[in-house]
């Protein structure tokens, strides 16, 4: 291509006509988010003409032929968990818009001054990590990736692949592999360079050939690039996906086992180590899919490195099933973040739980030079033309896209145009990708309401627990029998019950889950030779009459606890002298600005109260667990109370915490127009609402700006040993009970561990 002449220049192309090679128009076309229209991409990406970005000394401008999809700009264009154009701003640049797009192929059209590697008509891949080349640890030759410099450009930074042109550093830049078309160069980079680091830059982990690697998700993005790297490492890759219709595209590329995990049902957080019941059947579920990787590999030989993204179903099974010695490396926590580790696999087996981010030049050079050696495939899946960029992303953003990449052609005008070699000799040639995605579960981000500028001292640390605690403690002793602690309990509507000495000074803790797992496997009758002693929890989370609400908060939250022992500690133990619960606290933060609300507002079902609503008349007996003879199978619908007090997604938070307290409960449903449930408010919720806020500012909240969308359920005929393992696993106190009906969840009542305690230890006798 020769320099363009004067007079082939235009101020604005329009897309798909190239400008003359090194001429660079002042105006481009680009899809951009603004922050007045965050939401779902088909409202958040409009395509608009802006300047066309001018260039630091070390950058490049690319023009873009294609460009490739990712989760990142999903996220961008809502706004959440990070509004990246306020981020950007507060860091000092102006553009009040954002330009997505964190994979692209195209050609050089402008380089800065200091640019060596590429040069004007250069056809580029670019990768998306950006840094200060002249930070000093990058200078000092410190993995960038730990830079606080590193952004991911096209999310972090403005000027993605969606536009004409992109903007990006020289070292972002490499070979176009050469016998790839523009949309298949523009999709592998970010996943392929992101599972290469994941796989080769963790020291005596790094990938040898002959190792057994576990791929989740071996037919999306991240998990066919690892497969394809792991095979041409001369290692095995079993996959793992959710339907035996992907094995044969995993297997094409190269896994040589596959396992389909809607074969096992062990997923999720693991059982409280208390829970010998939930812990056994969890047990059970992991050896089996165990098993089933030794299965798959043909041989007894568990995997050196388990390829993770999954997070939070999946990293128990992960940490358990790695090998001795071998390591967890994950990226992401797609099904969630509260991720647990049975801590005792991890040392005694001396296994590694390592975080990976993207990846720098070198390992973006490692995965691109295996696609030009036709080692990995990119596995483009679908190409979209430049006028449904927004759809494609909406397609992910519904879960509706096709495993693999997807590609955006931007100037490419046509599909397969830009390969100028044939075939590398090695090129894989995968299996068909499946396209329908199924069992796929994506957590939801639950983006906190931003905090009001203030100064830090509200009133809130002022005030002393001593102001607001009930004085006196519902105590038993060691010896006290377990029967006779849940009456307690039940009778003084207490969660937890103090364990003193013959002095009165305090031992420990017996809460309402210490009873409940104490129940497991024992007759009733055998409950009485427990003692409370045996059971109870030496850490007595307390705190003095002289803390502060704010300090007295943060224990409760960060131990998931809506009750604090008060204890005197002048004569060197704990004397505990009174009780300081969330609902004193949400009383003292919005007592006085409660309105009366009409009668019988908010709640579901015949019953207009919580408590008075008694549990139907159990026939049961005590909990079914494991070992235990001759008793009934205990259901939710035994023991539940029917009737749950809601809100609607509007509702002031006023009025919340005025049904909180007139009810007697801790949490509140929060219910879409039509009843199904949208939500739910904790007191916590409502306490974490109120820091930093005065008592007028939370009470202008709606319950949509602090509720959890994501609500615990179970149904009517759940075991309740099954519901008690979940709460456990799940560290709460109670179940929303549902009826699944056309059109989503219908709440109906609410299991809760007083419920359990009352039916199975303290009234049964
Ligand atoms: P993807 O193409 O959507 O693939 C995700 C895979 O996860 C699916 O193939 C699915 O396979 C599997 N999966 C879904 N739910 C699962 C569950 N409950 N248990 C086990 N597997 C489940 O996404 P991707 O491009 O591979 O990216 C995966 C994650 O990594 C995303 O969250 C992405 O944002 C993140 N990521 C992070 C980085 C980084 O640098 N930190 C880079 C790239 C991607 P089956 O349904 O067949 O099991």
């Amino acid at each position: 291509m020769s320099q363009a002449s004067k007079s082939d220049r235009k101020e604005l192309y329009p897309v798909g006509e190239q400008p003359p090679l090194g001429h660079v128009p002042a105006q481009m076309h680009a899809w951009l988010v603004r922050a007045a229209r965050f939401g779902e991409p088909l409202q958040a990406f409009q395509e608009e003409v802006v300047p066309t970005p001018t260039l630091a000394d070390d950058e490049v401008l690319v023009y873009v032929m294609a460009a490739g999809v990712n989760y990142n700009n999903v996220w961008a264009g809502l706004g959440v968990p990070v509004d990246v154009i306020a981020a950007r701003q507060k860091a000092g640049e102006p553009e009040d818009f954002h330009i997505g797009g964190s994979d692209a192929a195209g050609i050089v059209y402008q380089v800065g001054a200091r640019v060596k590697n590429v040069k004007v008509g250069d056809e580029v891949v670019i990768h998306c990590g950006s840094w200060n080349q002249q930070a000093p640890g990058v200078q000092a030759g410190i993995d960038p990736m730990y830079d606080s410099s590193f952004r991911i450009w096209g999310y972090e930074t403005n000027y993605g692949s969606f536009a004409q042109f992109t903007r990006v550093q020289d070292h972002q830049c490499l070979p176009k592999p050469k016998h790839l078309a523009w949309e298949q160069a523009a999709a592998y980079m970010l996943v392929g360079a992101t599972a290469y680091r994941m796989l080769y830059n963790w020291g005596q982990h790094a990938l040898r050939s002959d190792d057994v690697v576990l791929v989740w998700g071996g037919a999306g993005g991240l998990g066919s690039m690892a497969i394809q790297i792991v095979r041409a490492a001369g290692a095995k890759a079993i996959a793992v996906v959710s339907s035996d219709d992907k094995f044969e595209y995993c297997q094409s590329l190269g896994a040589v086992g596959c396992i389909n995990r809607n074969h096992f049902d062990h997923w999720g957080m693991l059982p409280h180590w208390k829970d010998a019941v939930g812990y056994a059947e969890w047990m059970k579920g992991v050896r089996k899919f165990g098993k089933a990787i030794w299965d798959a590999l043909g041989e007894r030989r568990s995997p050196r490195i388990v390829f993770e993204h999954p997070g939070e179903y999946t990293i128990p099974t992960s940490i358990f099933v790695c090998d001795t010695g071998g390591m967890v490396v994950i990226c992401a926590g797609t099904t969630g973040y509260n991720a647990t580790v049975d801590l005792r696999y991890l040392w005694m087996r001396q296994k590694r739980l390592q975080g990976s981010h993207f990846a720098n030049d070198v390992q973006a050079k490692g995965i691109n030079d295996l696609v030009i050696a036709g080692k990995v495939d990119p596995c483009l899946s679908r190409t979209f033309p430049w006028v449904e960029l927004p759809l494609s992303h909406q397609l992910m953003y519904e879960n509706k896209h096709p495993y693999g990449n997807m590609g955006i052609l931007v100037g490419a005008t046509a599909l397969g145009t830009g390969a100028t070699a044939s075939e590398p000799v090695e090129s894989v040639a995968p299996a068909a990708i499946p396209t329908e995605r199924r069992h796929f579960f994506r957590a939801q981000v639950h983006t906190p309401i931003p905090l009001p500028e203030r100064p830090a001292v509200t009133d809130l640390d002022t005030t002393t627990v001593r102001e607001l605690m009930h004085y006196g403690v519902i105590t038993v002793s060691a010896e006290t029998p377990l029967p006779e602690v849940g009456r307690r309990m039940t009778d003084y509507r207490i969660h937890a019950i103090v364990v003193v000495d013959a002095a009165g000074y305090a031992l420990g803790l017996v809460s309402q889950t210490d009873l409940v797992l104490a129940r497991q496997g024992r007759a009733l009758a055998e409950m009485a030779e427990v003692k409370a002693g045996e059971i109870m929890t030496r850490k007595l989370i307390s705190c003095t009459p002289g803390a502060t609400l704010s300090d007295a908060i943060t224990l409760m939250t960060r131990n998931r606890i809506h009750r604090l022992v008060v204890v005197d500690e002048r004569r060197g133990k704990p004397w505990p002298v009174g009780i300081l619960s969330m609902t004193d606290v949400i009383n003292f933060s919005l007592g006085g600005l409660m309105e009366e609300e009409e009668e019988g507002a908010g709640i579901i079902m015949p019953e207009e109260v919580y408590e008075p609503t008694p549990p139907r008349p159990s026939k049961m007996t005590a909990p079914a667990a494991e070992g235990q003879k001759g008793d009934e199978v205990a259901r939710a619908r035994d023991v539940m109370h029917y009737g749950v007090i809601t809100c609607q997604p509007d509702t002031p938070v006023s009025v919340v915490a005025q049904r909180m307290l007139k009810y007697g409960v801790s949490t509140i449903i929060v219910t879409d127009a039509d009843g199904f449930l949208a939500g739910i408010i904790s007191q916590t919720d409502i306490v974490l609402a109120r820091q930093r806020r005065n008592a007028a500012e939370v009470a202008a909240l709606l319950a949509h700006d602090i509720l959890t969308p994501s609500v615990l359920t179970c149904h009517a005929d759940t075991e309740v040993t099954k519901a008690i393992t979940f709460m456990t696993r799940n560290r709460v106190h109670r179940l929303i009970v549902v009826e699944e009906r056309e059109g989503g969840e219908w709440p109906i009542g609410v299991l809760s561990m007083t419920d359990v305690v009352r039916q199975t230890i303290a009234a049964n006798e």
